[in-house]
């Protein structure tokens, strides 16, 4: 029988109130992992309260010196270093990315916490000149008790790039995991309380969105919701954040341009291009999803990523040969294989599509090959919503305006990528697009030490460096009359 996990809350792992439970499967296989507690609106109550108290009363938060909330943050990195090889194969398993790229995970998720816990002792205010007969102190303090809600294609990195700066800014949390992957986040909970942090500062609870995931953003105990998913469910927790005036941060989906200009070292932008759309099954909210080709280098630029798509070997993610997994579950399988039919249909152009590996092991896998369409037209569906799976769109262009009008045509401002060997182009055409990250000559990198967030519908806010810690903390003007 597989495993059965309960929720953590105020430090101690317990049932769900209702007492019921769903699977977690592999995605290479079909094959049940475990039994998780489906926690309910009561269970997320249970959990908000002890976070309450253990904000209130002073258990974490201002009442806790702040080398005492980095001590225990870096232990927390330490525990996470410790157990890399386990986490690793237990995100491949969950969610079904390559081990390699798990690994990386969860070496980042340590160092965020690293990052996080140096930033505990160094949060410091301003004191703005009011004149002589005043003094105006800006403190920072915590925002409180926060509700971490994210996704299934970097599960427990997610959650580390929000546990790690509300525990640093002094906020206790409820984490609510993706109810597709939610091995790595009760792993997490476990090794939270080896590192000694105190009961009820971090809370996991399992569950759906809709089941555990909205009764955290609807509570009235909670003060602040970080999320990290579609859109359309960012647009519904912002609607229900209003009815109590909540924080809110989302980081959304994206639809990043990929501009290749034909002074490139295409040695580089062809390979980095392939990462950007076929990297973590291409389900990645900054994929380069649409890769604009200048007119003169477009047949070398779609031939090479053809053979890099090629050139993919589809498989389990524990198979060290493997370097793209299955998608995470039967429904993203077919959201994007309806988004391929729909390519087709409209009538891009298939430059290839890969096939699905025929080991009888992996016939009951979520695969989908990597598949290359061309197009003129950013009108299709294709170019225009996000598919979250190995789907690129290549188009052609002929120049800087064309391309950056291109680029800006989409309701999404996460990322871009831009090619080329001449700096003037590139600072040009990284200030015309409007998006929250742009990477000249490189795609997909994502430092936790800089700032990652979205321009137009792709979110409201910042994560990363000291931009995410600064999304946990409230502003306070305390103001002294002196005469
Ligand atoms: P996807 O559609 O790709 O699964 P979602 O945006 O639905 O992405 O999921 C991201 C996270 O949001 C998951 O943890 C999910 O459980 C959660 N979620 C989904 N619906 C809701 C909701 N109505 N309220 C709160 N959280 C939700």
């Amino acid at each position: 029988m597989a495993d059965q996990h309960q929720l953590l809350v105020d430090g101690a792992w317990v049932d769900p109130a209702a007492g019921e439970h769903f699977d977690t499967v592999d995605p290479a296989t079909g094959e049940v992992l475990a039994s998780v507690a489906a926690a309910g609106a009561d269970d997320v109550d249970r959990a908000v309260t002890a976070a309450r108290r253990a904000f209130d009363g002073g258990a974490w938060g201002l009442a806790v010196p702040e080398r005492e909330r980095a001590e225990k943050l870096f232990a927390l990195a330490t525990l996470l270093r410790r157990d890399v090889d386990e986490l690793a194969r237990l995100e491949t398993l969950d969610c079904g990315k390559p081990l390699e790229d798990a690994r990386w995970d969860v070496e980042e998720a340590a160092f965020m916490f690293e990052y996080y816990a140096g930033w505990a002792t160094k949060i410091t205010g301003d004191i703005p000149p009011v004149g002589p007969e005043a003094l105006s102190l800006v403190v920072k303090e915590p925002v409180g008790v926060c509700g971490l809600i994210v996704p299934w294609n970097y599960p427990l990195l997610m959650a580390c790039q929000k546990v790690a700066p509300a525990l640093a800014a002094g906020c206790t949390v409820v984490l609510k995991p993706a109810e597709q992957t939610p091995l790595t986040a009760l792993a997490l909970g476990r090794l939270s309380i080896e590192a000694g942090l105190p009961p009820g500062v971090l809370n996991v609870v399992t569950g759906t969105g809709p089941a555990a995931g909205e009764p955290l953003v609807t509570h009235r105990g909670v003060d602040k919701i970080s999320f990290t998913g579609s859109k359309a469910v960012g647009q519904h927790i912002m609607r229900l954040c209003a009815d109590d005036l909540k924080r809110v941060t989302l980081e959304l989906g994206g639809k990043s341009p990929n501009i290749v200009f034909a002074d490139a070292d295409l040695s580089e932008a062809v390979p980095g291009t392939a990462l950007g759309i076929f990297g973590n099954q291409g389900e990645v909210c900054s994929a380069g999803s649409r890769i604009f080709v200048e007119r003169s280098v477009y047949d070398d630029v779609l031939g090479g990523l053809v053979d890099e798509a090629r050139a993919v070997t589809l498989g389990s993610g524990l198979d060290p040969d493997v370097t793209m997994g299955p998608l995470v579950s039967a429904l993203q399988r077919e959201r994007v294989e309806g988004y391929i039919g729909l390519g087709k249909q409209q009538g891009a152009r298939l430059a290839y599509e890969g096939t699905r590996p025929d080991h009888p092991a992996l016939a009951g896998g979520f695969f989908v090959p990597p598949t290359v369409f061309e197009t003129d037209s950013l009108d299709l569906t294709i170019a225009r919503e996000e598919i979250f799976g190995p789907v690129a769109t290549v188009v052609p262009f002929d120049d800087v305006d064309q391309v950056t009008r291109m680029a800006n045509d989409t309701e999404y401002g996460l990322a871009a990528a831009i090619w080329t060997r001449d700096i003037g182009k590139a600072f040009a055409a990284a200030k015309a697009v409007r998006a929250g990250v742009v990477w000249v000559n490189d795609s997909q990198p994502a430092p936790s030490e800089a700032s990652w967030g979205g321009f137009k519908q792709s979110g409201i806010g910042r994560e990363l460096g000291p931009y995410g810690l600064e999304a946990f903390l409230e502003s306070k003007q305390i103001y002294v009359k002196l005469a």
